[in-house]
């Protein structure tokens, strides 16, 4: 019957030309104020895609001022009623939705991630974060309290400074509550991946966004991005990178006017597997886990637990599953695994793969780059990883796998638990009372059970420790994006 055809997969675009490579501000396209530009690479061919203006200080302050002006007591966003913000975050995502393709295409043309995980992951992703928080516009309330206080939330200007490997869905994530709870912002895309950001800079314009509300500065970080961190005039910074940056930029804020600042940093999340587990399942979403966007993934499972006893077996069946992962054109929809972003990110995972066989570390399979193809590297398979050595501590941020062996339950959450980051962590294993007790103790922000990389615009995200401050996603990202405020109101006696 014709309904068990399936649908055919989605294909991406022709881009001939790429129509947005300038600043954003106030909904107009600027040029650098300096007059610089820097170029964008395609990673899986090494070819320059096209130049960007680059944003420096002096457009950071011309960016603020937007976004101060178009705040500011009287403007229309501040006078906008909730109802109709929510329905421009809708117009958005319907925008996402006609042009998907297009920015999948885009994505992958910048980032090298597949076509169908730009697709089918990213762009879905960024179209119900933006549904979720369009939903909540009109639903921000204050509460009252018995002393008489009332809790209002009001407004202030956000900006933001965002990594490479999720470039248009970390946007989402920052934009939509931002612009839900009626902040306007300032964001700087990573300098590797700044074309769909731009693209969106005229999704924002054509969805009829006042101008200043969303403003756009592609440039670099300790230029632009420093700028951003060290703002008198700027209220919150939101970032999402490295721990290391994370540290610069509370410094910088610390320094300056005291910004608050919510933190998604880096991560070497342990992945759990007991032996009661679903072996075949643990395989593959661990695995997934390890080598889903080229292994560069905050949440990626980098540290992978398996009990003695089911250990050789867990081993044994990654290597098999690992040895059919091809490299091939992120362009082309059967392919699964793409190249690293740049050059640097690629000799410093070679770097941490030769770190392993020095300290004794058992390579299984792949480590090695594909000699034919600039920055693709075969993902590997660790044995015999113990935790002292590098590969068990640093974010590796490429497609390594470690496996590594325990043999009761207290000795593995104790290791699991032994690290600055804990932004997320995952347990295999069909016994429930085991599932919560595990992850009631493991110190991470987001723990799966028998899954591996599930996040929903409904669940809160975010790191404990060294892995960031603060939430994304859900009702928790509404605290992050607003302030509070007690207004106290004396009554007249004889009229209550
Ligand atoms: P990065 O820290 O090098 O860069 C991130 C951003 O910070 C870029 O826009 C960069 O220009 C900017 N920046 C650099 N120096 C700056 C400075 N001095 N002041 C202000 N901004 C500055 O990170 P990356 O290499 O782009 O991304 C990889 C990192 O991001 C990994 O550690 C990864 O774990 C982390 N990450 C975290 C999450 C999360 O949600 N927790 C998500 C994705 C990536």
């Amino acid at each position: 019957p014709q309904n068990l055809i399936p649908p055919p997969l989605p294909q991406p675009c022709k881009i001939s030309e790429i129509k947005h490579t300038k600043i954003f501000i106030n909904n107009e396209w600027h040029s650098s104020l300096k007059g610089k530009t820097f170029p964008t690479f395609n990673p899986a061919t090494g070819v320059k895609i096209c130049e960007i203006e680059e944003a420096d200080k002096a457009d950071v302050d011309k960016a603020v001022d937007a976004a101060k002006a178009a705040g500011k007591r009287g403007s229309t966003w501040r006078r906008m009623d909730v109802s109709s913000r929510g329905r421009l975050l809708h117009k958005l995502a319907d925008l996402l939705e006609r042009d998907r393709c297009l920015l999948a295409t885009m994505e992958t043309m910048d980032t090298g991630k597949p076509f169908l995980q730009s697709f089918f992951v990213d762009l879905d992703g960024s179209i119900k974060t933006l549904r979720y928080y369009a939903g909540w516009a009109d639903k921000i309330h204050g509460k009252t309290m018995p002393v008489g206080f009332l809790r209002w939330y009001l407004c202030v200007c956000v900006c933001v400074c965002l990594q490479w490997n999720f470039p248009l869905l970390m946007f989402m994530w920052k934009i939509a509550p931002a612009l839900c709870c009626g902040n306007t912002v300032v964001i700087k895309p990573a300098e590797q991946t700044p074309l769909t950001a731009l693209y969106t800079g005229a999704l924002i314009k054509e969805a009829g966004f006042p101008p200043g509300v969303v403003n756009i500065v592609p440039g670099f970080g300790p230029t632009a991005g420093a700028a951003i961190a060290g703002h008198m005039g700027i209220d919150k910074v939101a970032f999402t990178g490295s721990t290391e940056v994370g540290q610069l930029i509370k410094e910088a804020a610390a320094k300056s006017n005291l910004k608050r600042v919510t933190l998604e940093l880096g991560g070497k999340n342990p992945c759990i597997v007991f032996a009661d587990a679903d072996l075949p399942l643990a395989v593959q979403e661990a695995q997934k886990g390890a080598f889903y966007n080229q292994g560069q993934c905050c949440t990626a499972a980098s540290r992978v637990f398996v009990e003695e006893c089911v250990y050789d077996e867990f081993v044994r069946l990654s290597i098999a599953s690992a040895k059919q992962i091809t490299a091939g054109d992120p362009m082309d929809p059967c392919t699964s695994h793409g190249p690293q972003i740049d050059q640097q990110q690629f000799d410093m995972i070679l770097e941490l793969v030769e770190s392993g066989k020095r300290e004794g570390a058992r390579l299984e399979c792949g480590g090695y780059a594909l000699q034919d193809k600039a920055l693709f590297i075969q993902p590997a398979v660790f044995s015999d990883v113990i935790d002292h050595m590098r590969l068990a501590k640093e974010e590796v941020f490429g497609p390594v796998q470690c496996i590594m062996k325990f043999k009761n339950q207290e000795e593995v959450i104790e290791r699991a638990n032994s690290t600055h980051y804990g932004l997320a962590a995952a347990v295999f294993t069909r016994s429930v009372e085991r599932a919560m007790r595990v992850s009631s103790a493991l110190e991470a922000g987001t723990v799966w059970v028998n899954c591996y990389n599930a996040l929903h615009a409904q669940a809160p995200f975010g790191g404990y420790k060294m892995s960031g401050n603060g939430r994304e996603l859900g009702e928790y990202a509404l605290a992050e994006y607003s302030e509070v405020k007690a207004i106290t109101i004396k009554l007249n006696d004889q009229l209550t």
